[in-house]
């Protein structure tokens, strides 16, 4: 079984469903402005690049929220691009993209937002797991003000849904938009008491808030590397051993957040960018293992073990899944041709 020495990785494919949210979060560079940038990917775009995955074994489906709520303009863009490609919601085209990466030999994890527990019903069953960020649990935030979907309550509200459902499910804080300390204690204890309710939460991301360009947040600080460490140390302190602390390694150091408890690195994709942070290119697989040395890093699926062993996962994605993993439920060794074997 996975030991306190090893770190996780996935190798994914980063899909950017679409860039149209009903939100406007003050930090967000991904969102459409107008429909002349909006843009809802086309079965082809996402064929390439399932056919170009090299190595990866995760599809990584990440969305604006709730697309069809956004403001007049940029729904009436989404609703036409969505009829014109032959379905009726996000979440309708998304299980038939999902469909297709299990087709090319990829395991989805969709992260679209909030998602009702039909919606989530809808997906279930192509997902090795999905994800939601919590983000925070303080409420009336200035960077949410125009965030309907950035109500705490409603996001806890989905991730307990998940837990219902049993689905293997990712969350996470992002730290620096204006909560404070006790707000991230808050955050992680709720966290915790969701799992302990329903034991599905696979791994807590710990994310800065990094300031972009041309958003409101541009000439905000990102929190500094001390309250980076001191989440992570919290985050292990209150948060069951089971549950894996992630930190993106293309946004903060991870090798002293490893010592501290992190110990899995999130989605690494080596041919699309990360297109939340896209400033920040991920570092290659081979400078990460020479990073967090002596610690050894491992591939990972999207699920996690102890998933696999729990039979957490349909039928649909068995024959990944038993092909993919090895007898530790992590992912298998790759050959000097890159082929899983
Ligand atoms: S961060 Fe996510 S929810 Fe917020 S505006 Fe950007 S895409 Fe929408």
């Amino acid at each position: 079984m996975k030991n306190n020495c090893v770190v996780t990785f996935s190798k994914n494919v980063f899909i950017p469903v679409t860039n149209v949210s009903r939100n406007a979060c003050d930090y967000c560079v991904f969102r459409a402005r107008s429909p002349d940038d909006a843009y809802l990917i086309s079965m082809n775009d996402f064929l390439a690049l399932a056919k170009a995955k090299g190595a990866a074994t995760e599809a990584l489906f990440t969305a604006g929220e709730k697309p069809e709520l956004a403001k007049p303009n940029l729904s009436s863009y989404f609703k036409k691009a969505i009829l014109d490609s032959g379905h009726s919601s996000l979440v309708e085209y998304t299980r038939e993209l999902c469909k297709l990466a299990i087709k090319h030999g990829l395991l989805p994890h969709c992260n679209l937002g909030v998602l009702s527990r039909e919606e989530l019903t809808v997906l279930r069953d192509l997902n090795a797991s999905m994800g939601l960020m919590l983000e925070t649990t303080a409420a009336e935030l200035e960077a949410h003000r125009n965030s309907p979907g950035k109500i705490p309550a409603e996001r806890l509200k989905m991730i307990a849904e998940a837990g219902k459902l049993e689905i293997p499910f990712t969350t996470g804080l992002l730290v620096g938009i204006g909560e404070n300390p006790q707000d991230r204690i808050r955050s992680l204890h709720a966290i915790k008491s969701l799992h302990r309710k329903y034991g599905h939460i696979q791994e807590v991301i710990i994310q800065p808030f990094i300031p972009k360009p041309l958003t409101p947040m541009w000439n905000e600080s990102p929190p500094s590397f001390e309250d980076m460490k001191e989440v992570v140390r919290a985050a292990r302190e209150i948060l069951p051993d089971e549950i894996a602390i992630q930190v993106p390694p293309n946004l903060t150091a991870p090798r002293v957040l490893i010592e501290l408890g992190a110990s899995d690195l999130g989605g690494i994709s080596e041919r699309t960018i990360d297109y939340i942070n896209p400033e920040s290119p991920w570092p290659k697989e081979e400078e990460l293992r020479k990073a967090i040395a002596p610690f050894e890093l491992r591939g990972r699926l999207p699920i996690y073990p102890r998933y696999i062993e729990k039979g957490w996962y349909s039928e649909e994605l068995k024959p990944l899944i038993e092909k993919y993993a090895d007898e530790d439920g992590l992912r298998r060794k790759e050959s000097k041709s890159g082929l899983v074997v």
